[in-house]
């Protein structure tokens, strides 16, 4: 092993390589600190080149390599798990921001550029990366791509898989595949990109990508109300897509009881007298009379019965400050103990059923906890976290376990937009069928024989008593 780290310092340089314990000790735990593993070495490359000579060094030598942009990801898929050799990657000195194009509407980044860095040179050509998550002062563009990131704006711009053009990859047996293209039509042959994209780094180390830009929009118009229920919301929510179609950008709600701990954890006030959920709904729109439309629709909405109480932002500032009440779930959830997380998606129409089955199963198995319910309504994307109270440690599998067994039951996914990483591994295992996850280990079979790209995580390998069975 001495040989392989002395060829790995020696293509790497000395700040390329890491193998201090103090040096690497930010590389080895996630941000949640949920996690916390070893490695060898973390390894700073600041070219593709240097990625690739890593990768065939490791490959050589059998060792695995976990990649990491900003380590922001909530599934502990960028901390090194299990006993086996491996390497940490870090693209943190790979930034460079091409200049952006506002005719093409297209820029090009390294993987390690900072989604804000990328939004703010956009914007200065009067362009948008329409990517908008409460990490993006740390989460990388190779992150976001390799969980195919969602957050607030999915509504209208889809996750970020909508917004990949071209992709230049690393291997695992060190080849480049450079796709970086600029194309928006491309049906020449079948799309590999899209097999990196939400893969987590287990079939490769994205190391650059061309983005898709939109116009920057020139007016945002954001309300916060009040309602009685969910079914309300749901109302709601159609009627604005009926008065406002694509303008909506956002749909947020955020439970009654939310909001009581944001009130009580972070000093803010919602500037609405209570419901029993609250939804926060942003448009916006290059074109003048985005504001009577909004209006309008609200004055609907009141006439119909749908809201209880509601603000509309009269200024920036003021949109902000309703923002911040949304912003501050997680943070006000932390403050209030000890919590399990839960990304989950659902069809829409059957969002009610699931919190009514939730609300039951919590009363049987931990009744000294509390549903802590927010997210992407419009998405049918909520954050099922649960603060645990009183409930003992050895339940926390039991409710998880419970959690996903009522989603999986109503069609809905484990996973919305965080991704497996070792978090959810167990229960995606667990509720997978079998022939789905048959196709993924082939995959990983084909791209990554060896088992070295991100050990454990987004794609386990052929399980060998599995080998050759297709189950349903
Ligand atoms: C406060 C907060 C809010 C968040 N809000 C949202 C949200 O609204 N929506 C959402 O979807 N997520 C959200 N996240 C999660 C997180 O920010 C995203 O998953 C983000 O995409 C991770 O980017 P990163 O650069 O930090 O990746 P990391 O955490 O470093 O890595 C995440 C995964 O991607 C892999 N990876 C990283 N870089 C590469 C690469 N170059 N090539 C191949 N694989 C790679 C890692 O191995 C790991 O599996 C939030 C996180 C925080 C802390």
């Amino acid at each position: 092993m001495q040989g392989f780290l002395e060829g790995l310092r020696e293509r790497l340089g000395p700040a390329g390589f890491l193998s201090e314990q103090e040096a690497m000790a930010p590389y080895l735990t996630d941000w949640r600190k949920m996690f916390t593993g070893s490695a060898l070495a973390v390894l700073r490359p600041t070219s593709t080149e240097q990625v690739a000579a890593a990768v065939r060094l490791c490959a050589a030598h059998g060792v695995g390599i976990v990649p990491q942009g900003g380590n922001t990801g909530l599934a502990g898929g960028a901390t090194p798990m299990g006993q086996t050799p491996q390497v940490v990657l870090s693209l943190n000195r790979m930034t460079a921001i091409g200049a952006p194009d506002p005719v093409g509407m297209v820029i090009e980044a390294q993987a390690g550029a900072i989604l804000q860095n990328v939004k703010e040179a956009a914007a200065g050509c009067g362009r948008q990366l329409p990517i908008s998550i409460a990490a993006e002062g740390s989460a990388t563009i190779g992150g976001l791509i390799a969980t195919n990131a969602g957050g607030v704006n999915v509504l209208r711009y889809g996750m970020t898989r909508d917004f990949v053009l071209g992709l230049e990859v690393v291997l695992a047996d060190g080849r480049v595949l450079n796709g970086l293209k600029q194309l928006r039509k491309d049906n020449a042959g079948f799309d590999w990109k899209q097999l990196f994209i939400g893969s987590e780094g287990a079939f490769g180390i994205v190391t650059a990508a061309i983005l898709r830009l939109t116009p920057q929009t020139r007016h945002r118009s954001v309300a916060l109300l009040s309602l009685r229920d969910l079914a309300a919301a749901l109302n709601l929510l159609s009627l604005f897509q009926d008065r406002l179609g694509e303008a909506i950008t956002a749909f947020e709600l955020i439970a009654d009881d939310a909001m009581r701990l944001v009130e009580a954890n972070c000093g803010l006030t919602a500037p609405v007298s209570g419901g029993g959920w609250y939804v926060l709904i942003e448009a916006s729109s290059s074109l003048d009379g985005l504001v009577p439309a909004v209006e309008a629709a609200l004055e609907v909405a009141f006439d119909k019965g749908l809201i209880v109480d509601g603000t509309l932002a009269a200024s920036e500032h003021q949109a902000k400050a309703l923002w911040a009440l949304r912003e501050h779930v997680t943070e006000a959830e932390a403050r209030a103990g000890k919590s399990l997380k839960h990304d989950v998606s659902l069809p829409i129409g059957q969002l009610g059923a699931f919190l009514g089955d939730l609300s039951q199963s919590l009363k049987d198995f931990a009744p000294s906890s509390r549903a802590n319910i927010f997210g992407h309504l419009g998405d049918g994307n909520l954050h099922t976290n649960i603060i645990l109270g009183d409930t003992p440690p050895a339940l926390c599998d039991v409710i998880t376990g419970m959690v996903h067994d009522l989603v999986v039951a109503r069609g809905g996914s484990i996973s919305a937009e965080h991704g497996l990483g070792q978090y959810r591994m167990p229960d995606w295992q667990r509720l997978t069928p079998g022939s789905e996850q048959d196709l993924a280990a082939a995959l990983k079979g084909a791209l990554d024989p060896k088992g070295l790209m991100n050990p454990g995580k987004g794609v386990v390998e052929l399980h060998p008593q599995r080998s050759g069975q297709v189950q349903s």
